[in-house]
């Protein structure tokens, strides 16, 4: 049986305070641009939105938009990507901040990184609430990173299983109990 353990992994304070700190870092490095923040739906939507309340905080402005990234369906991690929206603002020229929930394999982001490049942005920089290194299968890496995890799977915070718990405030790890 796959039930959530009742511990959270981290906590919504810590996921505050951990925010808090990434943005000083975000703000100390891309002040001076014109931000364009692009969130991979639809994990990270929770975190992109509490990232910019807190450059708000932090006299920072950026314009927003996001990107719906998908592995093919059927096979399971074909590592083929599909880019199912396209930005509606133009990245050209831009500096970009791509945010999204998790770095695992390493492909949803190195392809991200990709097209935004391809589409002509002057920098692109990645911010991801959650690593973990252990799986990585590309080679690509995030600029700003909240936490780095062991090989677990998490949920809450905006990550899904089956499109449940993304309303988590917190980061959970769901576990898979052999059922009694
Ligand atoms: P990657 O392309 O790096 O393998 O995978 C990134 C995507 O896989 C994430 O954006 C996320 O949607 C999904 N993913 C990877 N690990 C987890 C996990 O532990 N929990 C959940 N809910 N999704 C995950
Ligand atoms: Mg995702």
């Amino acid at each position: 049986m796959i039930q959530l353990s009742g511990k959270p992994l981290i906590t919504e304070a810590e996921i505050r305070a951990r925010i808090g700190q990434m943005v000083i870092e975000i703000a100390r490095d891309l002040q001076r641009q014109e931000l364009l923040i692009i969130g991979i739906l639809r994990g990270s939507f929770m975190f992109t939105a509490d990232i910019v309340r807190v450059l708000y905080n932090n006299d920072m402005h950026p314009l927003i938009d996001f990107v719906f990234v998908t592995s093919y369906a059927g096979m399971e991690s074909t590592g083929e990507m599909k880019l199912l929206r396209e930005p509606s603002l133009n990245v050209e020229g831009r500096w970009v901040l791509i945010v999204d929930d998790i770095l695992d394999t390493g492909r949803t982001m190195k392809y991200a990184q990709d097209f935004i490049k391809e589409r002509g942005a002057e920098e692109v920089r990645s911010c991801v609430l959650l690593d973990k290194p252990g799986r990585r299968l590309v080679d690509v890496h995030a600029d700003y990173v909240g936490f780095s995890i062991d090989d677990v799977f998490v949920v809450g915070y905006g990550l899904d299983y089956e499109g449940r718990y993304r309303d988590l405030p917190y980061l959970g790890v769901l576990e898979d109990h052999p059922a009694a």
